[in-house]
């Protein structure tokens, strides 16, 4: 007998971008971290952890965390769960409701790879429905797929593209299953679908404080939906998935919605002058929402110029993947980073 399950042996695991080992110095553009620190009012949490927060087991269900979602966002506090970053919440989603031929996992592509990865494990069926040129939603298709879940990115990664509300709308109504609508961008982006989750009790919005907070490395997201919705969710996530350090200083980065709204607005300054810059250079940019950019460049010669780039100590991501081997996904950096960035390209081009 092997070790694994075949549906492990059968998968690819799930490749994360690079991360740099610690002292090695690089303009790092692809895994869409905020270019500026966290609040320091997170900090300041986080150095007032207490002793016996660390002695104790946590609160399982960030009870504290959950309140400071209620008053930033409006939603009951018994409408949230959180995870050990939304990819947490992900899992827990694809453990608890995905199976097999019967109960697919559906979701548009191309997108966050990482739910092919669960479905595979788990193992689930997956459909995977091309989007057209223009990024309209092909909501007929996802709904005759008749997905246990359909995952919809909004904003998506990596087309930076977002959903209008209109056609989640349309989507959570045609389908029995739930629509998991992954906001891991919104902070960057003028519109969210969170409304959606008191309209329809098959809806949970997915957040992350890894983006818009600055917060990759603590490990927080959430899902908002209905209790009814969140009920066998609890049944499936571990007891103690946050920390006891995640949930103060998740807490206290949340509530500082000011700071995190300043940052972001940096970013998208920012993003507007490298999408100008990049097209300067012949690259085909798509309007983004979020804090990267999906570029072809004039040759498309993607690999090699995200080689080129590593090379200089600029990461930038590549994917192999059907429709993005000719694209570069670009998070966008300080001012300074971004202009470092041009100009290397423009002396690979
Ligand atoms: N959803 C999307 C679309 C993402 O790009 C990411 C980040 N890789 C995540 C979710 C997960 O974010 P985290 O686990 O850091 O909260």
């Amino acid at each position: 007998m092997g070790y694994f399950r075949p549906a492990i042996d059968a998968m690819s695991g799930y490749v994360p971008g690079e991360q740099p080992k610690s002292g090695v110095k690089v303009i790092k553009l692809n895994t869409n971290e905020n270019p500026y620190p966290p609040s320091p009012k997170a900090m300041a949490a986080l150095h007032h952890v207490e002793p016996d927060a660390l002695r104790r087991y946590p609160d399982p269900f960030a009870w504290q965390f959950c309140q400071a979602v209620s008053d930033e966002l409006g939603v009951p506090a018994d409408w949230v769960i959180v995870g050990n970053g939304s990819d947490d919440v992900l899992n827990v989603l694809v453990r608890a409701c995905a199976e097999g031929q019967e109960r697919r996992v559906v979701y548009p592509m191309p997108t966050y790879v990482l739910y092919r990865t669960l479905s595979a494990m788990q193992p689930a069926e997956v459909v995977e429905v091309p989007y057209p040129d223009n990024f309209q939603l092909p909501i007929a298709d996802l709904v005759a797929a008749n997905g246990a879940i359909t995952f919809i990115a909004s904003p998506n990664s990596p087309s930076g593209h977002t959903v209008p509300l209109d056609d989640l709308r349309k989507l959570a109504g045609s389908v029995s299953g739930i629509v998991a609508i992954d906001e891991a961008y919104v902070d960057f982006a003028e519109s969210s679908a969170l409304s959606l989750v008191r309209e329809f009790e098959n809806v949970i919005v997915l957040r992350t404080l890894s983006k818009g907070y600055s917060l990759a490395g603590l490990r927080l997201g959430f899902g908002v939906a209905n209790p009814q919705l969140l009920s066998g969710l609890f049944k499936v996530k571990d007891s103690y998935n946050i920390d006891a350090i995640a949930i103060a200083v998740g807490t206290a980065a949340i509530r500082d919605r000011d700071y995190k709204n300043t940052c972001a607005e940096k970013v998208k300054g920012s993003r507007a002058q490298l999408t100008a810059d990049l097209r300067k250079l012949g690259f085909k940019v798509l309007d983004s929402h979020t804090n990267f950019v999906l570029a072809t460049p004039p040759q498309g010669n993607a690999e090699f110029i995200y080689l080129a780039l590593k090379d200089r100590g600029i990461l930038v991501r590549y994917f192999k993947e059907t429709g993005l081997e000719d694209k570069l996904r670009i998070s966008v950096g300080t001012d300074e980073e971004n202009q470092a960035l041009i100009e290397a390209l423009g002396s690979i081009l």
